[in-house]
């Protein structure tokens, strides 16, 4: 592939859209010519393809005076994109409902773009006109941004979140690309991993007592956290309990993710230890996908579990939905959705499919739902769940995802998972431990990311170099 840029570099932006239009081993030539005078901005895109030439001479009015830096730089790029999406339209037709807009963030662009001194009208102007998003789109992004905002202005200055990765599955997923082991190979582990991760609980609590900083919210995810057997889950809360300062904790999430790991045992230990907050995931309430994406349950088991944790006296419960599941029509997604909203969880996200390398689903034959019904799953849920109250609050795009579509929660106002949404916004810092974890160290003017490592054998092995990397961030100037 051969890029040739004139005026502007936008390679990486570029590469982005050109993965959503063309096979990577495909014989390619783009060549654009970016200009701005008078107010005007022209990019010239010409793309060779299959000894055919397509071009696109986009023309844009915007004025630079008076727009910041960072907005001036945000609308070249776009204009550089659109350019690119117009001529490549030509060769392929591909479903772009955020249009140019790059990134998995789009309710951190409207804050962003507010913090810049838009208001809602321009921010509107900018989603529809310069990056050419769906107006369906936009609406729910600067409706997520809205509906954000009070618990982003709620986030202490000093606090954390806290996320805890525990990498084990009774099976995988067709569709997995998470940093989780099947436990047929890696049950061995459990142990030995559940004992270093509460030292590392202890390590961490340390830290955090020295940034003079408090835990704000932990979140358990996977993984399935509740594949690790009653002994081990108890183990991990207790040291929670035991080493973190909770005084200040406003929710502590653990995600049942899949109905055939859960027990009551389990849920009374949850409970026990002050867990507020549960995922019992069906991603379908049809039998047949559960069996083909391997998942040793049935909808009978989530809808068991779900009311087993409602008498035990949960009172926030999520539940996550795939749209796009193999072989799913509309109709197979309108029942799990219609099923689901019977249950009546405090929280439900809505995913779209999304395959990358790692899942097991990228070498079958599987077809992928077409876009257009795709968009038809996903503006029935956004009109269904809101009709009940629910409000969308946090989303974020994937690369792989099927349509080009988002991911988005939909809480009860008062039932908002703010560990979801500062995990979005990238305004706290998060420190990560157990298996896959990233921690995210946010200060004035940079993000800092320090690794765990995946695999629970890797994650024993080299525990003395996880805790090492821990110590770095009390080296970050500003750090929390
Ligand atoms: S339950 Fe989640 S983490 Fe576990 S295998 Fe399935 S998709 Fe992956």
């Amino acid at each position: 592939m051969i890029i040739v840029q004139n005026g502007l570099n936008n390679e990486r932006g570029l590469k982005t859209f050109i993965n959503m239009f063309f096979k990577t081993d495909e014989d390619l030539s783009v060549f654009s010519n970016f200009d701005y005078s008078n107010k005007k901005i022209n990019v010239y895109t010409v793309i060779y393809f299959r000894n055919k030439k397509y071009t696109e001479d986009y023309y844009l009015d915007f004025d630079i005076s008076g727009k910041s830096e960072k907005i001036i730089n945000k609308v070249f790029k776009a204009a550089c994109a659109n350019s690119f999406v117009h001529a490549a339209m030509k060769i392929n037709k591909v479903n772009l409902p955020w249009g140019s807009m790059c990134g998995i963030r789009p309710a951190k662009n409207v804050r962003e773009m507010s913090e810049d001194g838009l208001n809602g009208e321009q921010i509107k102007y900018m989603f529809e006109k310069i990056y050419e998003v769906d107006p369906e789109k936009t609406r729910l992004a600067m409706t997520v941004a809205k509906n954000e905002k009070d618990i982003l202005k709620r986030t202490g200055k000093k606090s954390v979140g806290i996320y805890i990765g525990i990498p084990f599955c009774p099976t995988r997923c067709l569709y997995c690309s998470f940093v989780s082991t099947d436990m047929k190979f890696s049950a061995k582990y459990m142990d030995d991993f559940c004992d270093k991760l509460v030292l590392e609980i202890k390590k961490t609590a340390e830290i955090i007592e020295k940034l003079g900083a408090y835990v704000e919210s932990i979140y358990i995810g996977g993984g399935t956290p509740t594949a690790l057997d009653n002994e081990n889950l108890e183990k991990i809360l207790k040291g929670i309990n035991d080493f973190f300062d909770l005084k200040n904790l406003k929710e502590l999430s653990l995600e049942a993710g899949r109905a055939d790991t859960i027990t009551e045992k389990k849920l009374n230990t949850a409970k026990k230890y002050g867990v507020t907050r549960i995922s019992i995931n069906p991603q379908t309430m049809n039998d047949k996908t559960l069996k083909k994406v391997g998942r040793d349950h049935t909808s009978g088991d989530v809808e068991k579990w779900f009311s087993e944790a409602r008498k035990i006296g949960f009172k926030n419960i999520n539940m996550d939905l795939i749209a796009g599941l193999p072989d799913e029509s509309f109709d197979d997604f309108k029942y799990s959705l219609d099923e689901v909203l019977k249950l009546n969880p405090d929280d439900i996200t809505i995913h779209t499919m999304c395959v990358k390398r790692g899942a097991r689903l990228k070498n079958t034959e599987i077809e992928f739902t077409e876009s257009e019904i795709m968009n038809k799953m996903l503006s029935y849920a956004q009109g269904k769940i809101s009709e009940t109250g629910r409000v969308p609050y946090y989303m974020y795009r994937q690369k792989n995802m099927v349509g080009n579509l988002e991911n988005v929660g939909y809480a009860y106002p008062d039932k908002m998972c703010s560990y979801n949404i500062n995990i979005m916004e990238e305004r706290q810092s998060i420190i990560a431990l157990g298996g896959g974890g990233s921690t995210k160290i946010v200060t004035d003017d940079n993000i800092t990311r320090i690794y765990n490592y995946k695999e629970p054998k890797e994650y024993i092995e080299k525990f003395e170099d996880i805790l090492k990397r821990k110590d770095e961030i009390l080296k970050l100037k500003g750090a929390v």
